[in-house]
């Protein structure tokens, strides 16, 4: 039997996958793109009911395709993005090959790779792992099953409906547990929400949009996230028409606030002492990018309406000023728990020296060390915007010019 061949074999057809196939096939690199389930399978499929998009449409978009209907100010829903990103595959006639997964990936013998797919070997020159930067939803092993709570990741989190009747506790205070909290809480539920450390902009300051401030400030193309920011989550939303998420702006519509979980046992979480050094050091990010933008206008000589307004703190509620720092389950009401605590990283399906002992991918800049072998779209990839829309966009405008390179040699 014939094997299957080709140039360079793009693994995944989410945004990462297509923005490759595009920069490849403008440079005339022959490639297929390899798609387990759909286009966008994870804006379909891993997002809640009410997502939209973080940021504004003219900002959450690839440069060759605007969304002719949702003003640019606007925040596209998730199930408009699935049909921008099947309209994009299309405009760019993009080789994509849905329903087909690929099993493994072995080096060659005499160079190159073997890849193992549900439908088939196909031998690559190039591979490029565009799987996604969140992959494998984290719960922590805190709460036993044993202890009756129902417990979904917020990847498996669709509405308030889905959850039993009763009091929630949503771990994780990044935008996906914010948005979700807030979500509940607007349901009518008791919510309890546990903040770890965050930044939260601005949605907008002066006029113009965090997406903005965060380029022309140039927080977009930060290549490192900074001493001590390692955990650092940021929570934005453009939930019903964007706004800044304000974690006191919740406590005083009756969510109970709480610092970090930290452990369980007889059916109580034991919760850190820290929830108001997170809500600090959270404000103390919002206001950072208050003052960076005024020195910026200032600069610029920019002619931005002022918004004092910005710097007024909502005050504290009593679960602020007296934390909780140990919750029994039972007594508060709580039967469900939305752990909107992370993902991790799945190449297991990767059998080339290219992880490290945690198998965490290894590369500079998304290059790795087997020659031909890519990663694109995961967080810190070049820059913080890589794992974004627009960011994943550049950078797989720089894999595709390594690639065209490695081609022609
Ligand atoms: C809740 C949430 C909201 C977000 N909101 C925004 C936002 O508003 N704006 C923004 O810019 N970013 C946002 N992001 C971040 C990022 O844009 C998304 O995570 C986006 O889906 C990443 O695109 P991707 O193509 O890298 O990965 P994915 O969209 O996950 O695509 C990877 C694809 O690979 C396929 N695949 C996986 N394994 C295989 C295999 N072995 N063989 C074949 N195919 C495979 C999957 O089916 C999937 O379709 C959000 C992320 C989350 C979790």
């Amino acid at each position: 039997m014939s094997v299957e061949t080709v140039d360079t074999l793009v693994v995944g057809g989410g945004q990462a996958g297509l923005a490759m196939s595009e920069h490849l096939g403008k440079r005339g690199v022959s490639h297929l793109v390899l798609e387990r389930s759909r286009i966008a399978e994870s804006w379909r499929t891993a997002r809640w009911d009410s997502l939209v998009a973080n940021g504004p449409a003219w900002h959450d978009r690839f440069p060759g395709l605007t969304f002719d209907d949702v003003d640019p100010d606007g925040f596209a829903s998730k199930d408009r993005l699935v049909q921008y990103f099947e309209a994009y595959a299309q405009q760019i006639n993009s080789p994509i090959r849905c329903g087909v997964e690929v099993k493994s990936v072995e080096p060659k013998a005499d160079g190159g790779f073997r890849v193992e797919t549900s439908e088939g070997v196909i031998e690559a020159n190039n591979v490029v792992a565009a799987t996604g930067p969140f992959q494998r939803p984290i719960i922590p092993a805190v709460v036993p099953e044993s202890a009756g709570i129902h417990q979904i990741h917020s990847n498996h989190y669709r509405n308030p409906a889905q959850l039993p009747e009763g009091a929630v506790l949503v771990v994780g205070a990044g935008s996906s547990g914010a948005q979700i909290a807030d979500e509940l809480l607007r349901s009518g539920r008791q919510v309890y929400l546990a903040v770890g450390p965050h930044e939260r902009p601005p949605r907008a300051y002066r006029g113009k949009d965090f997406c903005w401030w965060l380029g022309v400030l140039g927080h977009w193309d930060a290549t490192t996230r900074g001493p001590g920011m390692e955990h650092v989550t940021i929570s934005v939303s453009g939930a019903r028409g964007g706004h800044t998420v304000d974690f006191r702006e919740f406590a005083s519509r009756g969510m109970m606030l709480l610092g970090r979980t930290q452990g369980f046992a007889d059916g109580v979480m034991t919760v850190a002492p820290d929830l108001v050094d997170n809500l600090d050091k959270g404000d103390a990010n919002y206001l950072s990018v208050l003052d960076e933008a005024d020195a910026y206008i200032a600069a610029k000589g920019l002619d931005l309406p002022e918004e004092p307004e910005a710097r007024k703190v909502t005050p504290d509620s009593i679960c602020i000023t007296d934390p909780i720092l140990s919750l029994n389950l039972a007594e508060a009401g709580i039967t469900s728990i939305v752990w909107a605590t992370g993902y991790a990283v799945d190449f297991s399906w990767l059998k080339l020296d290219a992880l490290d002992d945690k198998g965490r991918p290894v590369h500079d800049k998304g290059v790795t060390s087997v020659p031909g072998l890519y990663f694109l779209g995961l967080p810190w990839l070049t820059r913080r915007a890589s794992p974004f829309i627009w960011g994943v966009w550049h950078d797989a405008d720089y894999l595709a010019g390594h690639i065209a390179g490695r081609s022609q040699a």
